[in-house]
């Protein structure tokens, strides 16, 4: 493969975290975008999740940095609320689970809460700014392929641009299956979760000094199918989205958003909602299904082009994971190209790195949030287990920082407790049980009440 040329096709996060490492390996780079790109942050009718809450997880912000050094430094003097992990910062309900606001976490990790728009246009000056890319305001059509390998794009004005390598990081409604099979190989097989996600976003502004958190997290849980996530943003306004899983509707009016609010939150954030005053319209957008496109287990696969970002893998948005799974394919990508067959390194690495958080995600959905989709009878069983590890880590903070952590994609993305930690999970969730039931046989018995008393001390 000659080095001279690369494109991208998409300039929004996968596009741009792409052009950054192919820049590294190429003379030059050509991003197409076909959505005309605002001048500075703003949102873009072609990324249109950009208007709901955008968690961007720890491990997502460490990549970006190493892939764009002074990024986060830049973001945070622009006012972008970064997050030391102290108690009063985040609420987070996982599963029906609170944890994280009863009590200070063991180990400091730091998170940063930039608007979508924001750290897509701090990422896109960057890409900008490098002496060998450049972004081009034109939609491709698709790309041409010579009969051996991809040779370059036809962009939507008829012109053919030649090209070494190519990168479709286009998004979830990537056409590379259709090219595919016009040009003879197979289409890849498709795994999905029909999660059947609605979201509703209204941008607010709170007046100052009533919410000292600047994230706040509910997820969907079994017995309650809505959730809401409520960001603070780099300008000082406040984004609030609420969601259903499994088909339920979001909640689209404001007051509707607020007694959503009132009903999972603290009663603070509640009233602060009260003295509230929504900016704009509410945005909707509607997630029917989660996507893994198995480019990887494809007999052959052309040469010169890439599936990249969430054309490959679109994750439950609720999870908040895309934006970190998007910034760990940069990584695979910056290894496969020193490697004689960067395509299947690539596909392989990204599909490793997919199977963990798909397959949690999935166990999640499929067991708690009311989603349809085929499930391995083992799926059931672990679904409980977890949800047996999220009560205790309600009040276990060795447990709940070791969740946090895992959430956010740091350490690993296995989210398998160890042997040690089961054992500490059983352990808790006996005391608390032991300590629940000594109450109930005190009152029903105050004989007996004694010997179930020492129960917490023996198991601890
Ligand atoms: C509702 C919602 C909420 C989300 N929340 C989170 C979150 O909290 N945290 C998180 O980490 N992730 C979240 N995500 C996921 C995250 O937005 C994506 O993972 C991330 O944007 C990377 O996507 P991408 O760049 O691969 O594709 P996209 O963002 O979809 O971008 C594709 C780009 O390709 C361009 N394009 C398409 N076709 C062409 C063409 N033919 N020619 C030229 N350009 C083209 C489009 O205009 C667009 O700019 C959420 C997603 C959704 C849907």
């Amino acid at each position: 493969m000659g080095r001279k040329h690369a494109i991208v096709i998409g300039a929004s996060l996968g596009g741009l975290c792409a052009a950054r490492v192919l820049s590294s390996a190429f003379d030059d780079v050509t991003v197409f975008e076909r959505d005309p790109l605002p001048e500075g942050p703003a949102n873009r009718p072609a990324v249109p999740q950009g208007r709901h809450v955008h968690l961007l997880m720890a491990r997502g912000a460490a990549e970006f940095e190493s892939l764009f050094p002074g990024l986060l430094a830049d973001m945070v003097a622009c006012g972008v609320p970064i997050l030391e992990n102290r108690p009063d910062c985040i609420h987070f309900g996982a599963a029906g689970h609170l944890l994280g606001t009863t009590h200070r976490l063991q180990d400091e990790f730091t998170a940063y809460v930039p608007s979508r728009p924001h750290l897509e246009w701090q990422i896109r000056r960057r890409v900008l700014a490098l002496d060998n890319a450049r972004l081009m305001d034109r939609g491709v059509d698709e790309p041409v392929y010579d009969g051996h390998r991809v040779t370059g794009v036809r962009t939507a004005d008829g012109a053919t641009v030649d090209a070494d390598f190519v990168v479709d990081a286009t998004g979830r409604g990537t056409r590379l299956p259709v090219w595919l099979s016009q040009w003879g190989f197979e289409r890849p097989r498709e795994d999905t979760v029909d999660v059947g996600i609605a979201y509703a976003t209204h941008q607010l502004r709170i007046p100052d000094g009533l919410i000292d958190e600047k994230v706040i997290v509910v997820g969907a849980s079994r017995t309650q199918p809505r959730g809401l996530g409520m960001l603070y943003y780099e300008d000082g306004t406040w984004g609030l989205t609420t969601f259903g899983v499994g088909k339920v509707p979001a909640p689209t009016d404001f007051n509707e958003m607020r007694e959503l609010a009132e009903e999972l939150l603290p009663a603070h954030i509640g009233a602060a909602l009260h003295q509230a005053h929504p900016l704009g319209d509410v945005a909707l957008h509607k997630y029917p299904t989660s996507r893994w496109r198995r480019f990887d287990e494809l007999d052959r696969y052309p040469r010169g082009i890439l599936p990249f970002g969430d054309a490959v893998a679109s994750f439950n948005p609720t999870f908040g994971q895309g934006m970190t799974m998007t910034s760990l394919q940069a990584g695979h990508l910056q290894r496969a190209l020193q490697t004689p067959d960067p395509e299947a390194t690539f596909l392989a690495a990204t599909a490793k790195s997919t199977w963990p958080v798909w397959t949690m995600n999935a166990i999640g959905d499929l067991t708690m949030h009311g989603a349809d989709g085929p499930a391995p009878w083992w799926y059931r069983p672990v679904g409980a287990l977890f949800d047996q590890f999220l009560g205790a880590a309600e009040s276990d903070p060795v447990l709940a920082e070791w969740f946090l952590r895992r959430f956010s994609l740091l350490d690993s993305l296995y989210m398998v407790p160890s042997a040690r930690l089961i054992g500490r999970t059983i352990r808790h969730n006996m005391t608390l049980w032991a300590r629940s039931n000594t109450v109930q046989l005190v009152a029903d018995d105050g004989d007996a009440g004694w010997v179930f008393g020492l129960w917490p001390v023996l198991v601890r």
